[in-house]
């Protein structure tokens, strides 16, 4: 896909979700019920920053099976600058728990694919016991050598919901190898949801995720994350300022 120089993130604003989230939710309900393959993108400055910097992962987010949501504050605070409002925020573990809750009113199938064996074995326990009407099909930790191969097997159980935590971007370039050979699926790449699902790490407590400051949080508990914060959500905002401005000239 060619891209118009300049033109990167305004496309992806242009094709994030700009709804509520209860009317996502609904969406979800209704895809699931029907079958509808979906493959939802949760985006953060990070994700926007490295489609800019390859192209491949661009045209994953770009293609017409992709939705693309807003995880971070840093999204739906820049989509104003090109007047392309998205209304809130819709973080991947929100999304990951409605359609467990919705798996279990619907009755649906889940397989689980991410983390370490002790993680997703947690998050497998916890899930069956909260959530008695899931069937969950099958799981697999995120360290296996051969991740195509895991794929091959959730395609056989064709599951109605297949959560992916791998991290960015190859969560979301596993998932876009394979869909095309499902029949049905919702598709989601969910980063470290199973760590705190499983109780592993803890999600920022309500303060912080009310004022929006669940990054700020997550850097003060993960110190690590700090050069990655720079390289991605800082540079983010400087790229956003000259693209508008390009776009302004
Ligand atoms: N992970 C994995 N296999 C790998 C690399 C990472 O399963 O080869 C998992 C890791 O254990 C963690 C998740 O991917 O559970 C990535 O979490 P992170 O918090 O970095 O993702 P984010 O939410 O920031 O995208």
């Amino acid at each position: 896909m060619k891209v118009k120089k300049g033109n990167y993130m305004y496309s992806l604003f242009k094709k994030t979700y700009k709804g509520s989230k209860q009317d996502f939710f609904a969406k979800l309900e209704e895809n699931l019920n029907s079958n509808k393959k979906m493959f939802i993108v949760t985006a953060n400055p990070e994700t926007f920053m490295n489609s800019k910097r390859d192209i491949s992962y661009y045209n994953i987010l770009k293609d017409k099976i992709t939705t693309i949501v807003a995880d971070g504050i840093g999204i739906v605070k820049a989509s104003k600058k090109f007047n392309l409002k998205i209304k809130e925020r819709i973080p991947g573990i929100d999304i990951a728990k409605e359609l467990l809750i919705l798996a279990n009113k619907n009755k649906k199938t889940l397989y689980l694919f991410g983390a370490n064996e002790e993680v997703i074995l947690k998050t497998k326990k916890i899930i069956c016991n909260a959530y008695p009407d899931i069937n969950i099909l099958g799981y697999s930790n995120g360290y296996v050598d051969d991740k195509d191969s895991v794929f091959e097997e959730i395609i056989k159980l064709s599951p109605d919901i297949i959560l992916v935590g791998l991290g960015i971007p190859s969560q979301e370039q596993l998932i876009y190898k394979h869909i095309n050979k499902f029949k049905k699926g919702i598709f989601i790449g969910v980063g470290g949801t199973f760590d705190v699902i499983s109780g592993c790490k803890k999600r920022a407590p309500k303060l912080f995720i009310n004022l929006n400051l669940e990054w700020l949080y997550r850097i003060i508990t993960e110190p690590k994350r700090l050069k990655r914060f720079f390289n991605n959500n800082v540079k983010f905002m400087f790229y956003i300022n000259h693209e508008k401005r390009n776009k302004e000239t």
